[in-house]
């Protein structure tokens, strides 16, 4: 972690609690928070399902300085895409975040490198910030692949990133958060965190890859994350390392006790 980057501590909810109970937790973590020094260069973000992204639950979470995004988002503004979600209604609704390509979507719903990298360059141009999730499974890291294959899921979105760059009057980075979160899959809901220096490895590779494309300047931006079992245990070893600017937490985030910790920890 360098403090020439965004440090982002963010919680994604998958599937879980009703916005009555999102109003609940928001409630809690705010008293939680209460013992704990606030940051205000801490950029603080959970992804709830999203009907708990309306003005109620939006109103609880700023009482924590907490942004809501969304989990994902669709390539187009309107149409016929039954269940997906709109970008323009996203930032009408008051909302400035979303996740692209989690593992979850890659995994059980068709999402591809193209795809993700499509719903990335859409969500930017509206003018969303994005956290970008890549990251390899149990049997490439086993069959030593990690590398190609954090390659390859980059590809796409860096063509996009390249695109959003060099295009004439484009948003830049230093107004919206584009950042990636490096998850690898074998250690999603596992309890089974990647070692401090496995998480530095990957993300000094995923910093380098993107030197490599699009120069010095981005890399040095570039916000990664770590998700992948974080708990209050491990969160302060994995925020020690010096290419981890971030975490991105799943299960942990939904008691709002140890999430407080987590949030305190950067
Ligand atoms: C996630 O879903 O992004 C995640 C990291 O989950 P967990 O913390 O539960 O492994």
């Amino acid at each position: 972690m360098t403090d020439s980057r965004a440090r982002i501590l963010a919680g994604n909810w998958k599937m879980n609690l009703t916005p009555g109970e999102a109003i609940e937790y928001f409630g809690a973590l705010e008293k939680h928070m209460m013992g704990h020094a606030r940051k205000s260069s801490v950029h603080r973000v959970i992804f709830p399902p999203a009907y708990d992204l309306g003005t109620d639950v939006q109103r609880a979470a700023a009482a924590c300085q907490v942004e809501l995004g969304a989990q994902n988002v669709h390539w187009e503004d309107k149409g016929a895409f039954t269940a997906e979600i709109s970008p323009a209604a996203l930032v009408a609704l008051g909302i400035h975040w979303t996740l692209v390509g989690h593992s979850e979507r890659r995994q059980y719903f068709g999402e591809t490198d193209q795809t993700a990298a499509q719903r990335f360059k859409r969500a930017a141009n509206t003018g969303l910030n994005v956290m970008y999730c890549i990251g390899e499974r149990l049997q490439e890291r086993e069959a030593g692949q990690t590398q190609a294959v954090l390659s390859r899921q980059l590809g796409p979105f860096l063509g996009v990133l390249k695109e959003l760059l060099t295009k004439p009057g484009s948003a830049r980075p230093d107004k919206q958060m584009w950042c990636l979160a490096y998850e690898p899959v074998w250690a999603i809901g596992t309890g089974k965190t990647a070692t401090n220096a496995e998480a530095e490895e990957a993300h000094r590779y995923i910093r380098q890859t993107v030197w490599d494309t699009l120069g010095m300047g981005v890399a040095q931006k570039m916000s990664i994350l770590y998700g992948g079992s974080v708990t209050t245990e491990n969160v302060s070893g994995l925020m020690q390392q010096p290419n981890v600017d971030g975490v991105l937490v799943g299960g942990a985030s939904l008691k709002p006790e140890g999430f407080a910790r987590i949030l305190a920890s950067a």
